[in-house]
């Protein structure tokens, strides 16, 4: 059948998306969190896949519907770390829009540990941080992040950019009202490596993330072009 509409002329990314948070065990039934929904990292990979592009999302445990894109489901920093790896190459662009949590317990117990036996202090381990680890991977691939801080975001976010070697990062005060984790309303400033700060409106997170990926697409399209010459 011939083809009716105008056909989109930019090209098909696979992107490669984090969300949620990671559960770091204590023992089988507790384990180490954060507030984290997955529904900004969801909302990417919605507006991902409706612009045409081909989308895995790695999802820590969240309570969300399944995009309809391909799924792969882990719990802990070193699981995400371990599928990242894996997809990285297939990718020209990874989001990391995971709460990736910062410790954990450095020792998990194999069997539900009796209140009595349970240590009043806690031995923490850090987690691997994922987009250090991948960063000499990075090549030609556009790489976004964020930032989730408890008031004014811009200073930390901007060293975040540039110590983990990101294009853009996503920056945002979880205090403010409708900005939080488990809202479905977001307030960001958009920060790229090139120096550009754009405060963003406080809109929906499927707007919010609709923004990342054109913004994706058009860093794609510029890298291309400056490689070809
Ligand atoms: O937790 P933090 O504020 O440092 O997160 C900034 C960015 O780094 C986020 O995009 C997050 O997904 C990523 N991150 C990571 N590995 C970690 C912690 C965070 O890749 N262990």
């Amino acid at each position: 059948m011939a083809f009716r509409g105008r056909r989109p002329c930019r090209p098909a990314l696979n992107i490669l998306v984090t969300a949620g948070p990671t559960r770091e065990p204590i023992d089988p039934v507790r384990f180490i969190s954060n507030r984290s929904s997955g529904k900004m990292g969801y909302a990417v990979a919605r507006a991902a896949a409706g612009r045409g592009h081909r989308v895995c999302l790695v999802s820590g445990p969240v309570a969300l519907e399944p995009p309809g894109v391909d799924l792969v489901r882990v719990e802990t920093a070193a699981d995400m770390l371990k599928v990242v790896l894996d997809r990285i190459d297939g990718c020209e662009a990874l989001v990391m829009a995971a709460a990736v949590a910062d410790w954990r317990p450095a020792v998990a117990a194999t069997r539900k540990l009796k209140k009595a036996e349970m240590p009043l202090t806690l031995a923490l381990a850090r987690t691997p941080d994922i987009l250090e680890t991948i960063r000499s991977r990075k090549a030609g691939r556009v790489f976004v992040g964020f930032a989730a801080e408890t008031g004014d975001p811009l200073d930390e976010a901007r060293r975040k950019l540039t110590a983990k070697g990101l294009d853009l990062i996503v920056a945002n005060d979880v205090t403010q009202p409708g900005a939080g984790f488990e809202a479905d309303t977001n307030q960001v400033t958009l920060i790229s490596s090139d120096g550009t700060t754009e405060p963003l409106p406080m809109m929906g997170k499927d707007a919010v993330a609709e923004r990342i990926i054109r913004w994706i697409e058009e860093k794609h399209g510029k890298s291309k072009s400056d490689r070809a010459k």
